[in-house]
């Protein structure tokens, strides 16, 4: 656990980001600091690799998805160190080819998720990666493309869950946090 309160303390928090009444946490400190995104790797993959994931028994993950933005940053790196595939999700209208897309609602409004379709196949086993979960809108409409595609989320993965917004409660598989936070 020494590892969870050392990414704990370097975590920023910045209130009335974007907008008032929001205090924005920042992960950007972890990755600016070798040491702490070598731990915060080492964590995810000690996670994956010796905790059995509930329905994967054989613990193959084929893919790692990817929320834009920030899950660019975290997972081609697990991805490599797995030997899986890295695939985004992105902000509609950005990705080329014939795409899946989910709908989710935001505070004020609502976005669209896309995957490419080729992206995954009906079968395959798949982790979502993000920085941050908060109301839980965002990986559940990622969860809703890889279900899309004939797949089964085998875990949600953050670096924070905001755990008082219950988001994990809107996801249809097992989430996994570094840090909790109320
Ligand atoms: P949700 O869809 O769960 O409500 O929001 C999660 C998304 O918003 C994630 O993609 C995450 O990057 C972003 N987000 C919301 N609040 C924060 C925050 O305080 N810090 C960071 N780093 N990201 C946040």
């Amino acid at each position: 656990m020494a590892d969870v309160a050392y990414l704990s303390s370097l975590l920023t928090a910045h209130p009335d980001f974007p907008k008032k009444g929001i205090v924005f946490l920042d992960i950007f400190p972890l990755l600016r600091n070798p040491v702490a995104f070598e731990t915060l790797v080492t964590h995810f993959m000690h996670h994956l690799t010796s905790h059995t994931i509930p329905n994967s028994p054989t613990k193959k993950i084929d893919v790692v998805v990817g929320l834009d933005a920030r899950g660019f940053l975290l997972g081609p790196i697990i991805a490599l160190r797995l030997g899986a595939a890295f695939v985004p999700v992105r902000k509609r209208g950005k990705l080329p080819g014939q795409c899946v897309s989910a709908t989710y609602e935001k505070e004020y409004g609502s976005d669209t998720f896309e995957m490419q379709e080729d992206a995954i196949m009906p079968g395959q086993s798949v982790i979502i990666i993000d920085d941050l979960i908060a109301t839980g809108g965002s990986a559940k409409a990622a969860g809703e493309l890889i279900a899309q595609r004939g797949c089964k989320t085998l875990e949600y993965l953050f670096i924070i869950e905001l755990v008082f917004l219950k988001g994990h409660e809107k996801l249809d598989g097992p989430v996994y946090s570094i840090i909790q936070s109320n």
